[in-house]
């Protein structure tokens, strides 16, 4: 099992848990893939083993020829929880962090024509960069960060979580309701527009305010 990483060196051990995404949490984003914006919030899950960290590469699977790029911000649950109100659903976190969402798009496009479920699209090894995680002490309001993402140092993705069309409490509250929400677990919490293809030879750079950044390359 894989333990997070911390800046400012912490010394702590917590195992990722269960990655749970969330699509279409920006409205611009739902725009640029020509998807409805939903009153609930869509949800899939990535396997722990499509974590990587900074400075890691991004491999490029055989079955697919069009990945893409989706930076999101991440939030680690520091208590185990089931049935969580929004109104103390901060509780049960324990930080932030950055992550990547790759998505294998031609095969994620294919699924969506076919009504299958996305795990392929989603789940491919080294699928999940992540930054290093920031404390919840020190991220004031999380709900309104800038998030970006460089590629080859242009930039391709900006915005701010105050884009989000659903809470961070509003998503605890309803991801709870369906699974228990256990320490460790990482919850995705979709990507502003911007995405765009990413091919071998890629550098990408993200950032969280200035909170945390996130540098990867892509390799065949
Ligand atoms: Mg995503």
């Amino acid at each position: 099992m894989t333990n997070y990483k911390f800046k400012n060196k912490l010394k702590k051990n917590l195992k990722i848990g269960k990655l749970v995404c969330l699509a279409r949490t920006y409205k611009k984003h739902a725009q640029e893939m020509n998807s409805d914006v939903t009153k609930e919030p869509i949800l899939f899950l990535k396997p722990t083993s499509s974590v990587i960290f900074n400075g890691q590469s991004i491999i490029i699977p055989k079955m697919s020829n069009c990945l893409h790029h989706e930076v999101e911000l991440g939030v680690v649950i520091g208590k185990s929880g089931k049935n969580i109100s929004k109104n103390n659903a901060l509780d049960f976190v324990f930080g932030y962090l950055l992550a990547l969402d790759i998505t294998a798009r031609d095969i994620q496009k294919e699924a969506k024509k076919k009504g299958l479920p996305w795990t392929i699209a989603k789940g491919f090894d080294t699928f999940a960069p992540i930054s290093e995680v920031v404390l919840k002490k020190d991220v004031p309001n999380p709900q309104n960060l800038d998030i970006s993402l460089r590629l080859n140092g242009k930039i391709k993705q900006n915005s701010n979580t105050n884009n989000m069309i659903f809470s961070i409490e509003e998503i605890i509250e309803y991801i709870s309701k369906i699974m228990t929400l256990e320490t460790g677990d990482l919850i995705m919490t979709g990507t502003p527009e911007g995405v765009a293809e990413i091919v071998s030879g890629d550098i990408l750079e993200a950032k969280l305010g200035e909170l945390c950044s996130l540098i990867v390359d892509v390799k065949l």
